[in-house]
């Protein structure tokens, strides 16, 4: 028994029925993937729940937040974002396709997580330009600037540069 489990006995009951559904549990709950992970924020699943001959569809979308460090500067990034879900209930689904409609009931955190989790950045950005920390000395390039030589001589000359010449 999840959080996004909903009770569709009443279309099931009546040809081409439809109803708007909106659930919402807090992000966290749904978890995250390497790199970002939803909020506390609530994540809003916002769908429009229809009986159709083979089961049930549902269209409409889900609207959460994820938090994650900028893969530049590693600032705390936060985002809303909102990601489509149409998706396919039947009693017989097919694996990767649909979804299972069990007795009366569908489960909408599959679907939605596989939506979701699949929509979260790999590789945040504090915001498009951010300028990163300077790979020599980790200042962060955004608030100072500093005076590494983005082109340091090449380490194999260092021992030529040692040697000493005497006349
Ligand atoms: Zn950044
Ligand atoms: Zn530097």
């Amino acid at each position: 028994m999840t959080a996004l489990r909903c009770n569709v006995s009443d279309l099931l009951h009546h040809p081409a029925a439809r109803r708007p559904e909106t659930i919402s549990i807090p992000g966290r709950e749904l978890g995250g993937v390497a790199g970002a992970r939803l909020s506390s924020a609530p994540l809003v699943v916002d769908v429009m729940v229809e009986r159709i001959p083979e089961g049930i569809v549902i269209h409409g979308k889900v609207t959460a937040e994820y938090e994650s460090e900028c893969s530049r500067c590693l600032a705390p990034v936060r985002e809303a974002f909102s990601v489509p879900v149409n998706e396919m209930f039947e009693r017989l689904p097919i694996d990767g396709e649909t979804y299972p409609l069990e007795g009366e009931e569908i489960d909408l955190e599959l679907p939605v997580r596989d939506s979701v989790l699949l929509d979260l950045p790999t590789a945040p950005l504090c915001r498009d330009d951010c300028a990163g920390l300077c790979p020599f000395c980790g200042i962060d390039r955004n608030a100072s600037d500093c005076t590494c030589d983005p082109n340091p001589p090449d380490p194999r000359w260092d021992a030529l540069r040692a040697l000493t010449f005497d006349d």
